[in-house]
């Protein structure tokens, strides 16, 4: 939504767009080490996290991000133009990685915009990072910041879906992985050999992760806090077995 800037013309307006523009971006680059649209347009709050989150996820809704940029055209043009002009003057150097999730079989790259546009998909994975730092290094270190670390496995808060491979009807409350964008129940993805360890106990968790050679993390949506909640993961019986043996000794012995 606009502000409202009375007394003020159309310069004044474009001085504080270029001004917030700036903030955000140094903003990022500061956190992040690098900075491109989608992380801008977040800081911003043109582009809400949560949809970055969920879109990160793999949620089915979110087939591109693009759509769920809230801004008009003519101002994301002009965001998009003070970013680069201050790109230029930083001396940042463009750095290009895809934006991805960890799915049992692999990353899989996640697609920004909705008609997979060449151009656009390219814009939008680029990213800029201080030039003394070799193209290697500022790969390395956005793939870190990028790598969904886990498997997300959701359970089902809508009344029942159906697995998109079998058909097995999956009800509500059960777990569910999506693969590009499309539900499939646990033994398809190949996760049904997993046990499920509810969150609480922080270090069974961390060892039955660390022993476990395949995890999921499992989320549910909150309607009241519009987010994902963690709900436990899941792991290998082997690797619970072995954590609840070591946190059993812990326990014993102190
Ligand atoms: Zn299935």
């Amino acid at each position: 939504m606009e502000r409202a800037k009375t007394g003020l013309g159309g310069r004044g307006a474009t001085n504080d767009l270029q001004q917030r523009v700036r903030r955000a971006a140094e903003q990022c680059l500061e956190r992040d080490g690098a900075v491109g649209p989608l992380e801008l347009l977040q800081q911003m709050l043109f582009l809400q996290p949560v949809h970055f989150q969920a879109w990160q996820k793999g949620n089915p809704y979110y087939a591109g991000l693009e759509p769920h940029i809230q801004c008009g055209p003519a101002k994301l043009e002009k965001t998009y133009q003070h970013f680069h002009d201050w790109v230029r003057q930083q001396g940042l150097a463009p750095v290009e990685v895809p934006y991805r999730r960890l799915t049992p079989n692999g990353p899989e790259i996640l697609p920004v915009t909705a008609d997979g546009d060449v151009e656009r998909e390219r814009f939008f994975r680029t990213r800029y990072a201080p030039a003394e730092l070799t193209d290697k290094k500022a790969k390395k270190r956005l793939d870190k910041l990028d790598k969904a670390p886990e498997v997300v496995v959701y359970e089902l808060t809508s009344p029942a879906s159906q697995c998109s491979e079998c058909h097995a009807e999956i009800l509500k409350g059960s777990l569910l992985f999506l693969r590009q964008t499309q539900p499939l129940c646990l033994a398809c993805a190949d996760l049904d050999q997993l046990v499920f360890l509810p969150s609480g106990g922080t270090a069974l968790t961390r060892r039955a992760r660390k022993y476990s050679a395949l995890s999921a993390v499992v989320v549910r949506f909150s309607r009241a806090r519009n987010r994902y909640e963690r709900q436990g993961i899941l792991v290998t019986p082997d690797a619970l077995a072995q954590a609840e043996r070591e946190c059993g000794e812990a326990t014993s012995r102190g």
